[in-house]
């Protein structure tokens, strides 16, 4: 029972992050209200994850239909060149998508009980919030609870000199729209976000060039799978790229009459290098926290440099000065941990757990990433590099393993003429110890649980050494990059 308030948590936004710790906060017992000002499912499911996986799927359809190496193979008697797909039933699919998910989950918070309040809401006491229509706070009400999660998620960041018109140059909230097929696109960015983006475009005949501010395409990845994702992403597909620049300037077209100009910056010198005229772009620079209009500054806190809330690792907010603010918390992309869906949820189940009474951290290290191009390209915990850096660190780059195997010698990857990829595991040959996972093969991102599942339980490679899996799958990569680990180096497996 939640006593002196109407609530005994009180959620403002529901992306996924909001979403989870409902859902789990009702099954713990508590009585549960979510705020929402816009669209129940936020980024994840209205402007990200779903529309995005839907686009993907539905271009590659495309891809596999115009492959002339697959149709041969196989003896397909199909003319590639005469291929053809309605743009509006593939920009539908995402949508309906979309709407089928929201309602879903929608439909999950009404069956649980959890209130569901409309509006932006704002903090206006340590256990209070208003809320009502963005600057008529009366429209709406006000409630009152024990505890307080800030779930509002993030929005498109967009560098200076950059004028996006929603038409020609636009970032993912418009694109995931496919309101039209640019023949040749930039892409501004080399991320999860801008990768994907290539591969519906590519798929779909569009030629796409990517400016990236890094040295190498793919920043933040293991170098090793980068440069195979390049191979394989990249090179074979219509794309090119700039590295080392930035898009200093980027003004707007007319579709058909006037080009997008992007005027190319060197990272490094700082001088204009390069002019790029293109159909349009597509800025992917990464996401900005949102927290307009919640008053954070009345409860003492002040978001970081880059606009995240600032937390400790149980997601309870922290003030100016360092100190927990008692009962308000945190989750997802506002205060910029790890800023993926799953992350966001995992983080409001385990506040909800510690606000139940049973501490539990999310442990960041454990917790997958995947970039779901075709072949998907997934990992889990350190890249070489980190992982050679930590170990030098303190003092044991001797016993560092690196463990690789291909996906050439996989049969299901074979039988579905996606055999091109790579795994790479990262372990301490004294103990076992998994420090990361890296993949780029076909559906790497199902198949990176293994690993994420064993390093969240604290399991050695010794332990999964006697899994067993179905034969002929994907997931005997798992077992076969075991198997190389302990050729390499018996003592650890
Ligand atoms: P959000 O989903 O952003 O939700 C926040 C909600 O809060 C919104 O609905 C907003 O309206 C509401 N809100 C904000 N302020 C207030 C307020 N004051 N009062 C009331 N409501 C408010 N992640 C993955 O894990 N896998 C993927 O495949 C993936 N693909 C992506 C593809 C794209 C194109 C993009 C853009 C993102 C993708 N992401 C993906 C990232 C993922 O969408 C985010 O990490 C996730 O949505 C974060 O969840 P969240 O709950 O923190 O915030």
């Amino acid at each position: 029972g939640s006593g002196e308030y109407d609530y005994d948590l009180l959620i403002i936004g529901c992306g996924v992050g909001g979403h989870g710790a409902a859902l789990h906060a009702v099954e713990c017992g508590l009585k549960v209200a979510i705020v929402e000002g816009h669209d129940i499912g936020g980024t994840c499911v209205n402007r990200g994850c779903v529309p995005s996986k839907a686009l993907l799927a539905a271009s590659n359809e495309v891809r596999k239909l115009r492959n002339e190496h697959h149709q041969k193979t196989l003896g397909i008697q199909l003319d590639a060149a005469s291929v053809s797909f309605d743009r509006q039933a593939i920009a539908d699919h995402a949508i309906n998508l979309a709407n089928t998910v929201q309602g879903n989950l929608q439909r999950s918070l009404e069956s649980l009980g959890v209130t569901i309040l409309k509006g932006q809401a704002k903090l206006t006491g340590a256990h209070t919030i208003s809320y009502g229509l963005p600057g008529r706070v009366d429209v709406g009400g006000t409630a009152t609870a024990r505890d307080i999660i800030i779930a509002t998620g993030s929005v498109p960041f967009v560098p200076g000199g950059i004028e996006v018109d929603g038409k020609t140059v636009f970032t993912s909230d418009h694109a995931l729209k496919m309101e039209w097929l640019p023949n040749w696109i930039a892409i501004i960015g080399s991320g999860y976000i801008g990768l994907e983006f290539s591969d519906v475009y590519t798929a779909l005949g569009s030629e796409v060039t990517f400016v990236e501010a890094m040295p190498n395409i793919m920043p933040g990845f293991d170098k090793e799978i980068a440069k195979l994702a390049q191979r394989l992403l990249i090179q074979g597909r219509p794309i090119d790229y700039h590295t080392n620049v930035i898009a200093s300037k980027v003004t707007p077209g007319v579709p058909g009459v006037k080009p997008v100009r992007i005027e190319l910056t060197d990272f490094t010198t700082k001088e204009v290098v390069d002019e790029l005229e293109v159909d349009a772009c597509l800025v992917a620079t990464g996401r900005a926290p949102y927290t307009n209009g919640l008053n954070l500054g009345s409860m003492g806190v002040s978001t970081d440099r880059r606009g995240f809330v600032p937390v400790n690792d149980k997601m309870e907010v922290l003030d100016s000065s360092g100190k927990v603010v008692p009962h308000l918390y945190c989750i997802g992309d506002a205060n910029g941990k790890y800023m993926l869906a799953h992350a966001a949820s995992a983080q409001g189940i385990s506040v909800v757990e510690c606000i139940s009474g049973r501490e539990r951290k999310v442990n960041h290290l454990a917790v997958p990433a995947a970039c779901f191009t075709h072949p998907e390209v997934s990992f889990v915990g350190l890249t070489e590099d980190a992982a050679r850096e930590k170990a030098e660190k303190e003092g044991w780059a001797a016993k560092l393993g690196v463990a690789k195997t291909y996906y050439k010698a996989n049969s299901k990857s074979l039988a579905e003429l996606e055999s091109d990829g790579m795994a790479k595991l990262m372990y301490r040959k004294d103990t076992g110890e998994i420090l990361g996972v890296h993949m780029i093969g076909l559906h790497s991102a199902d198949n990176i649980h293994e690993f994420s599942n064993a390093m969240n339980m604290g399991l050695t490679l010794r332990d999964l050494k006697f899994n067993v899996h179905a034969h002929p799958t994907v997931a005997e990569v798992n077992e076969e990059l075991i198997r190389h680990a302990q050729l390499e180096n018996t003592a650890a497996v």
